[in-house]
């Protein structure tokens, strides 16, 4: 098939990752397009609630922060990408606000939370809706642009061309092919089919397919940490409306703790999440744990000892919801269980975001080594922004070579 159309760079999928790299792709001056599975809105990264990590606080910095990462990895990740990460957060925060992100505010600076294996508060938020607002503000931006979207194309293959790589794509017309530069792949991870196989409940949008992946691979591309998919500590378990929700951690942040049974702290809360998810499945071995009126088994969540301030403030989203389903968060314990969440390994990337095939390039969930084999609550978002920029930059300079 003949490439139909010709750019310096090429992305694929938008979201945060994506989106971050095509705006900055466009930025740099070079020609874009932007490729999708399916809408230009579907992702997960819109779906992040939560916040954004950045040491801004005056006790933090990001060293320090880099440790956190380090050691909720295990020291499995890659010590200059995360140098990387760290360092570059606060410029990718002024960026993001520069786009129109308004983080949330309080005493005269950035309202922070403290996340889990975090030692500083650093979580920024807008609200409960943090990826909403970040992809929200990087697709206006892009839109504006002269870059192009290609919205419905499903990436299908990836071959070398004598002027960097040609990519097959299904489309709604039938197959097509488009030749850049530099592709970037930005294609997120593959939880959502992951759970369908495991017959597990998923956080993720069904987008999150992980072919993209098996692509670069065959393709050539090395790749790590595979099988290190990360479990959210909590998933909502009830109502059925809740089920695969993943409750914002910013809840244990802001004091919510997690009780067996009895009424007893069995972990702490704001642990890094490989051991507090690890710990709840534990207690409900132990016969520790509840069912729901459903009979899936769970723990309890008290919510009930979070400040209302702050639940208006820093939950809104999540409250609407509970109490749409006519239970109130604030005045009763809510159920919790692990759900499936995260792909924390992927394609082996350099600190450019190059993979290890010349001129193609990965970042956010789709590439490996930022967070090792655990990530930290917050860092992904984080990871979208400051690679997703490099990376746009990067192969701008490559594709227009
Ligand atoms: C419910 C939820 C809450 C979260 N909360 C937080 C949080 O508070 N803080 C935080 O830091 N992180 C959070 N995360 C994690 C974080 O949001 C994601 O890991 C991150 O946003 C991934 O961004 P991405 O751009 O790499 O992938 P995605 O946002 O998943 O985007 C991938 C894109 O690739 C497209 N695509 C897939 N396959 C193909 C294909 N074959 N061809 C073309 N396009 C394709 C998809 O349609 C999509 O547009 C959360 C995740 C979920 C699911």
């Amino acid at each position: 098939m003949r490439p139909r159309a010709s750019f310096d760079v090429l992305v694929i999928g938008s979201g945060a990752s994506g989106l971050a790299t095509a705006t900055s792709a466009v930025q740099a001056g070079a020609q874009v397009a932007i490729a999708t599975k399916t809408t230009l809105q579907a992702c997960n990264s819109a779906k992040a609630q939560g916040g954004i990590q950045a040491a801004f606080g005056e006790d933090d910095s990001p060293e320090l922060h880099a440790e956190d990462v380090m050691r909720s990895s295990h020291d499995t990740a890659n010590p200059r990408l995360v140098e990387v990460l760290t360092s570059e957060a606060q410029s990718a925060i002024h960026w993001l606000e520069d786009l129109g992100v308004a983080f949330t505010r309080s005493n005269g600076g950035y309202r922070l939370a403290r996340c889990g294996g975090a030692s500083r508060k650093r979580l920024l938020q807008v609200g409960d809706r943090t990826g909403h607002a970040i992809t929200k503000a990087l697709r206006e931006t892009y839109e504006e642009s002269a870059g192009e979207e290609l919205p419905h194309h499903a990436l299908r293959g990836l071959e070398p061309s004598q002027s960097g790589w040609v990519a097959s794509f299904e489309t709604k017309e039938g197959p097509a092919a488009i030749e850049a530069g530099a592709v970037v792949l930005a294609a997120g991870g593959r939880c959502f089919a992951e759970a369908e196989v495991r017959g597990e409940l998923s956080t993720n949008h069904p987008n999150a397919t992980g072919e993209v992946t098996r692509i670069a691979v065959e393709a050539g591309a090395e790749a790590r940490d595979l099988d290190a998919l990360q479990y959210h500590p909590n998933g909502g378990a009830w109502p059925s409306t809740m089920q695969g929700y993943s409750i914002p951690e910013t809840t244990r942040a802001y004091g919510a703790v997690l009780l067996n049974a009895d009424g007893e702290e069995f972990t702490d809360s704001l642990g890094p999440r490989d051991a507090v998810s690890q710990a709840i499945v534990d207690e409900v071995e132990r016969g520790k744990g509840v069912l729901t009126p459903d009979g899936r088994p769970a723990v309890w969540l008290d919510t009930t000892r979070i400040a209302p301030d702050d639940a208006e403030i820093s939950l809104p989203y999540m409250l609407r919801r509970y109490r749409g389903a006519n239970i109130d968060p604030l005045t009763e314990p809510i159920y919790t269980y692990p759900v499936l969440h995260y792909q924390n390994g992927g394609l082996v990337i350099d600190e450019h975001a190059e993979t290890t095939l010349d001129g193609l390039f990965a970042c956010g969930e789709i590439a490996g080594g930022t967070h090792g084999r655990n990530r930290m609550m917050g860092n992904s978002l984080l990871e979208c922004a400051v690679f997703g920029r490099r990376a746009g930059k990067a192969a701008a300079e490559r594709g227009r070579a």
